[in-house]
C-alpha cells in the first residue's frame, strides 16, 4: 500500500486522510499549527451549502456543485464517525431573505432560488434522506408580507424565502474528527512541521518542511496538497502556477451562547456584502456581517498566517459592529443578546477564491464557485475544496486517484 503525505490538517486534509486510510494507505497528515482543525476549518459557520447563494451564477454551476457536495457530506462522516449524521449539531435551516440592496431583486431571486430547489430534487432522488435527514422534497415556501415584517425590518428585506438549508457546528466537528484520527495507527500526524516546497524525486515525492529542530526532507509515493491558504504556493514549487487571478481574504465571525430560552432562527441575506445569522440547536448563534467582519485582502501568492481567535480591541469592536448592524434588520435578535460577552469568541479565517474583485462588484467571478476540486499531476494532487461543504466529496474523489476501489 503506498505511503502518501498529506499536507494540511484542516477539514480538507483530515477528510483526505480518512479517506485514504479507509482504503488501506498508510498516511501521514503534516500541519505547522499545534493541532488540528485549527483554521479556516473552525473559523466558519458551517453551512453546507446546496447552492441557493450563488444567484450571482445564473448557469447553475456553483449549485450543482454545492448539491453533491451537500449530499455526500452527511453520508461520510456518517461513515467515518459511525454516527446518524443528524446527530451532528446542526442549523435552524436557513431563510433568504433578500436585501433593499440587493444584487438581484426578489423576483430574481425566487426565480434562482426555484431553479437550484429542482436541482436538487433532481440530484436528491434516492438519497433523499441524505442532507442531516431533512426533508428535501418540500417546496420552497415566499413568506407572507406579515411574516417578513414579523421577523425582519421591512423596509430593509423586501423577500423571504424558507429553504432546508442547513449549517453543521464546525467547533463540534473538527473535536470528534481529531479524536477519532488521533486513534487510527494508519495516520500518522506530525504537527508543528512547515511545508516548504515539493519536488519530483525519480518516482517519488520529496516533501521538504521545516520544524523546531531543523528542515526535513521525507520522499513519498504520493502528496496531497490540502493546505487551503498555503496551497498555491506548495504548488509553485511543484511548478503548477495559478490559472487565474486569485484573492485570498480574511473574514470573522462572532459566536455565543443565547439565552436558553430562546428558539434558533437563521437567516442568510442575499445578494452581495451582507452577512448571516445561524441558529445551531445546541443553543449557539453565530453572526457575521461582511462589512464588519472583512479585514483584509491580498492577492500574493500565500497570505500573511494571521491567528483564528482575534484579540481585544478588535475582538470587541467586530462583535459590537456585527451584532449592532444584525440587530437592525433582526429586530428579535435584541432578546439572543448576552448579558456580557465575555463567553462570545470571535473567530476568523482565510477564504480562498478566484476573483478579481471583491463581492460588491456583481460581475465578480467571486459569485461563481464551481471551478474548484482536485488537479492531479502524475503523483502530486492538489485539492482546491472552495468550501467547507465540498470537503468529503474531493476527499474521496482524491483517494480514489491514488487507491481506486476494485
Ligand atoms: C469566515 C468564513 C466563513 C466560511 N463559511 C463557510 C460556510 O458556511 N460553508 C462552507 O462550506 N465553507 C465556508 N467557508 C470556507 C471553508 O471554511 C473553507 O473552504 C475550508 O475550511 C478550507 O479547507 P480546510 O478546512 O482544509 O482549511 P484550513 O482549516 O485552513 O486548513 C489548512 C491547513 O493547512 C495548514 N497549512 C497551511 N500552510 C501550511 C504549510 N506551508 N505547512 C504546513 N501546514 C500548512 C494550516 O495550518 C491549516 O491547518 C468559510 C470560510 C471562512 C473563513
Amino acid at each position: 500500500m503506498p505511503k502518501v503525505a498529506v499536507l494540511g490538517g484542516g477539514l480538507q486534509g483530515c477528510c483526505v486522510a480518512l479517506a485514504l486510510a479507509e482504503r488501506g494507505a498508510n498516511v501521514v497528515l503534516i500541519d505547522r499549527n499545534e493541532r488540528l482543525l485549527s483554521r479556516a476549518a473552525i473559523a466558519n459557520e458551517g453551512k453546507i451549502h446546496i447552492g441557493y447563494m450563488y444567484v450571482g451564477d445564473p448557469t447553475l454551476a456553483t449549485a450543482r456543485m454545492m448539491i453533491e457536495g451537500a449530499l455526500a457530506f452527511g453520508p461520510f462522516f456518517g461513515r467515518h464517525l459511525a454516527c446518524d449524521p443528524q446527530s451532528m449539531s446542526h442549523s435552524d435551516p436557513a431563510v433568504y431573505a433578500v436585501h433593499r440592496d440587493s444584487q438581484h431583486d426578489t423576483a430574481e431571486v425566487s426565480g434562482y432560488l426555484r431553479a437550484v430547489h429542482a436541482l436538487l430534487g433532481e440530484a436528491a432522488t434516492g438519497r433523499e434522506h441524505s442532507y442531516f435527514g431533512i426533508d428535501l422534497r418540500q417546496a420552497l415556501r415566499e413568506w407572507s408580507a406579515a411574516e417578513r415584517e414579523a421577523a425582519f425590518d421591512g423596509e430593509l428585506v423586501l423577500g423571504a424565502f424558507s429553504s432546508p438549508e442547513t449549517a453543521i457546528d464546525p467547533v463540534e466537528l473538527a473535536d470528534r474528527l481529531r479524536a477519532l484520527i488521533a486513534a487510527m495507527p494508519a495516520i500518522e500526524v506530525r504537527l508543528e512541521e512547515t511545508v516548504v516546497s515539493v519536488a519530483d524525486d525519480g518516482g517519488r515525492v520529496m516533501v521538504a518542511s521545516l520544524r523546531a529542530d531543523g528542515p526535513v526532507r521525507e520522499a513519498y509515493d504520493q502528496v496531497v496538497n490540502a493546505l487551503w491558504d498555503g496551497r498555491l504556493a506548495i504548488d509553485a514549487s511543484w511548478g503548477v502556477s495559478p490559472r487565474r487571478p486569485h484573492l485570498h481574504r480574511f473574514k470573522y465571525g462572532v459566536t455565543y451562547r443565547r439565552p436558553a430560552a430562546e428558539k434558533p432562527f437563521s437567516a442568510t441575506f442575499v445578494s452581495g456584502p451582507f452577512g448571516e445569522v445561524v441558529g445551531y440547536r445546541d443553543g449557539i448563534t453565530y453572526l457575521t456581517w461582511y462589512p464588519e467582519c472583512m479585514r483584509g485582502m491580498w492577492r500574493d501568492i500565500a497570505p500573511p498566517d494571521i491567528p483564528t481567535y482575534a484579540e481585544e480591541p478588535l475582538r470587541s469592536a467586530i462583535i459590537e459592529g456585527t451584532f449592532g448592524a444584525l440587530k437592525d434588520i433582526v429586530p428579535g435578535l435584541a432578546a439572543t443578546e448576552p448579558r456580557d460577552w465575555s463567553g462570545a469568541t470571535v473567530r476568523g479565517g482565510i477564504i480562498v477564491a478566484w476573483g478579481e474583485t471583491d463581492i460588491d462588484d456583481p460581475t465578480s467571478e467571486l459569485h461563481s464557485r464551481f471551478a474548484i476540486g482536485v488537479r492531479s499531476h502524475g503523483r502530486y494532487h492538489s485539492v482546491d475544496p472552495g468550501k467547507l461543504t465540498m470537503a468529503p466529496y474531493f476527499a474521496d474523489a482524491c483517494a480514489e486517484r491514488i487507491v481506486p476501489r476494485p
